[in-house]
């Protein structure tokens, strides 16, 4: 053979095999004579891509089914349980892992505070070490883990994962913390934004499931956004799209980060709204918030109570979110937006007058098939998001993952 035509028929052997495990993966439990049915392959190209896929571990006999006719065929199924995933959440204050199977089912999950301002090269260590911990807590070998998923508080390069802001998280700029933290542990390593990590997330298993076109909106001490759209996450020219914390509410408004003037994180950031109730408490307001133990949790828990200063302090929160969400929705469309972060758990409190707000400013037939609901994976969508980016790319583009596994995979 040519060296062109081993590479076509290596190419369509590859393809096949693709074909049968996702079939077996998309469909559940099927007999070797129905794989061939459905995928138009023949018998014997079926038996000898199911014995590959069976060494591998992808797939698995599990029991023999109803004869139709001639001896009773045994049943295969797609194995969850192949391989693992770990997924991590950066955040300012915290680390956060979940070790994860093919299909997304948690085995564990670790959370770690940092103090603030780590440099990245501590950063990575303390991340490669509660990576490790999962694995030998859950009793998997690293081999087993197929790869890991990142998110950071940053926005980042895509294509590079290199961080590519100067103003947010400075001192990482330039770094590529997946290549870093790839080389700490031996293992494949995905790096994304957290903000799309946590869309994806809730997509594939949360509040977004089913739904083609939706934003993610993430409210912290960063506010940041991710988005879906036609049933895949919107990254933009370079990675940096749905960065909704730095569009201008107020173009006369207080200093952001970013440098700029009036971005909706500048007006409704944890640290902002805090201060905001610190103000009107030192201004003699009366209130059940107490000055020394101001925190979201206090803030969300005096709102539920009646507090007219906390409901106050939502309310512009609120309304501040849904000005930029009614100019989101205006361009894009969307059905649903999905509110999550540490403010979210304000629930009503909050969505209420973010929807009061889109209300009166989006075009009525836009803003009538809109849904704004609170995020259903809570602090796991980042993590869930980065297993999810994984199971994407690992299957999409093996090419990303050493030969030991693209031999298994492909
Ligand atoms: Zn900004």
């Amino acid at each position: 053979m040519t060296h062109s035509a081993i590479a076509d028929s290596s190419f369509v052997r590859e393809a096949n095999k693709a074909l049968v495990r996702d079939l077996l993966r998309d469909v559940g439990l099927l007999a070797r004579a129905e794989i061939a049915r459905r995928t138009n392959l023949s018998r014997s190209t079926v038996s000898s891509i199911v014995s590959e896929l069976i060494d591998s571990g992808f797939v698995r006999e599990v029991g023999i089914g109803q004869s139709s006719g001639g001896r009773r065929p045994v049943l295969l199924e797609f194995n969850y349980n192949a391989r693992y995933i770990v997924g991590c959440d950066i955040g300012n204050n915290h680390l956060l892992g979940v070790l994860a199977n093919l299909e997304g089912r948690v085995l564990r999950r670790e959370e770690q505070a940092i103090p603030l301002g780590l440099s990245w090269q501590q950063t990575v260590e303390k991340l490669g070490g509660l990576i490790e911990g999962l694995s030998r807590q859950s009793n998997v070998a690293v081999e087993q883990v197929l790869g890991i998923g990142v998110g950071i508080p940053a926005p980042l390069a895509y294509h590079d994962g290199r961080i590519a802001n100067q103003a947010i998280l400075a001192r990482w700029q330039g770094v590529r913390i997946g290549e870093e933290l790839s080389k700490r542990l031996g293992l494949p390593c995905l790096i994304d934004n957290d903000a799309n990590l946590g869309a994806l997330g809730e997509h594939a298993w949360g509040a977004g499931r089913g739904c083609a076109n939706m934003a993610y909106i993430k409210l912290g001490t960063g506010v940041g956004g991710g988005l879906i759209l036609n049933g895949a996450l919107y990254r933009g020219h370079f990675g940096s799209a749905g960065e909704i914390g730095h569009i201008t509410i107020d173009a006369d408004g207080p200093y952001c980060r970013c440098g700029n003037r009036g971005c909706l994180e500048a007006m409704v950031s944890v640290q902002v709204l805090l201060a905001e109730a610190a103000d009107a408490l030192r201004a003699g307001r009366h209130s059940l918030l107490q000055p020394d133990k101001l925190s979201v949790e206090a803030l969300v828990d005096a709102a539920r109570a009646g507090d007219a200063l906390a409901v106050e302090v939502l309310d512009r929160a609120g309304t501040a979110i849904g000005v930029a969400v009614a100019g989101l929705v205006n361009m894009l469309n969307l059905p649903l937006v999905v509110i999550s972060g540490g403010l979210a758990s304000a629930g009503e409190l909050l969505l209420g007058p973010i929807r009061v707000a889109v209300r009166q400013r989006c075009l009525p037939m836009l803003a009538a098939g809109l849904s704004i609901v609170g995020a259903q994976l809570v602090q796991d969508a980042v993590g869930l998001g980065a297993v999810r980016l994984v199971l994407q790319e690992v299957f999409s583009k093996p090419e990303l993952f050493p030969a030991r596994e693209r031999t298994l995979i492909t």
